[in-house]
């Protein structure tokens, strides 16, 4: 059973601090499992969405200013375990949780989700290393994309000014978009006979999609998949060098309780 608590020999007992970098089902898992362990738990936020999914625990919202800033934020609110879980391709985030981690010597735990590249389809898909290939790739594939990648990588596909695009978003996008792009503002977690009845209905024939793993957007893929449709897939950024991962919110509770006991 684990103590997650430090007790200096004669100062008063303090409750664990935990950080987690969030915006992920599996930051609010964890958060779940820490708060019912008995740390302090502060799940981060980037402030991205207008209505989030609040985990249990505490809540910051927005970001903290670059590397420096999360450095003194997690001094100053004496983190001692510091989690990023946030989205596989949220990489900015991570490079800054490692290298604030590093300086300042706070045990730091990535925690990312499998990503699909053993998916039973995988071998299927026509898998590249960015959107910008993904633009040109899908484009040799259909004229009537289902467009998945997030609000924020729209930008890359913007030359498609002439294509009847499908866009499904989860806030609306912060810019104008070509006439003939579609909206649809949504989260998951999706089903095989929404996405079915979805990509038949907009004649969609290809879809594109970031490797973001697990199951809450997978449905896409089968109902691909059944229809016949091809899928281009963007691998995920490079996880960087020196950081520990694991995939589940279970496995990161069982490295948390360790660091904490130790
Ligand atoms: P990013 O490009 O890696 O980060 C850009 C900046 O946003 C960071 O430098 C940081 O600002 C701030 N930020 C990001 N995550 C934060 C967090 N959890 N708490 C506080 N500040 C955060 O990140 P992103 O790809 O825009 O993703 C933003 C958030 O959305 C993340 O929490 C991520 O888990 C979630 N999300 C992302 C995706 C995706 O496809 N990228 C999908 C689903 C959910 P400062 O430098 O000012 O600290």
């Amino acid at each position: 059973m684990v103590q997650p608590r430090v007790a200096a020999r004669s100062a008063p007992v303090e409750v664990i601090r935990v950080l987690i970098l969030g915006g992920t089902a599996e930051a609010r898992a964890v958060a779940r499992q820490l708060v019912g362990d008995g740390y302090h738990v502060t799940t981060s936020l980037a402030g991205r969405v207008s209505s989030p999914a609040l985990p249990e625990g505490h809540v910051r919202i927005g970001g903290f200013g670059g590397i420096g800033g999360l450095m003194a934020y997690l001094v100053r609110e004496r983190v001692a375990v510091l989690v990023d879980a946030t989205h596989p391709f949220a990489s900015t985030m991570t490079q800054h949780a490692l290298e604030a981690a590093t300086m300042t010597g706070i045990p730091l735990l990535r925690l990312a989700r499998p990503g699909w590249t053993n998916h039973a389809l995988a071998d299927k898909w026509h898998w590249v290393d960015d959107h910008n290939a993904a633009r040109v790739t899908a484009e040799s594939l259909g004229t009537l994309p289902f467009l998945t990648t997030g609000r924020q990588t729209l930008g890359h596909y913007a030359q498609w000014t002439n294509l009847k695009v499908l866009i499904r978003v989860v806030e609306p996008p912060s810019s104008d978009l070509p006439r003939r792009w579609q909206v649809i503002l949504d989260r998951g977690p999706y089903t095989l006979d929404g996405e079915l009845a979805l990509l038949a209905r907009h004649t969609v024939d290809v879809v594109v999609t970031k490797n973001s793993g697990g199951t809450y957007t997978e449905a896409k893929l089968l109902a691909a998949q059944r229809l016949g449709i091809p899928v281009v897939v963007v691998r995920r950024p490079p996880t960087p060098a020196g950081l520990t991962c694991v995939e589940s919110a279970k496995a990161a509770r069982q490295w948390i309780n360790h660091v904490a006991g130790g």
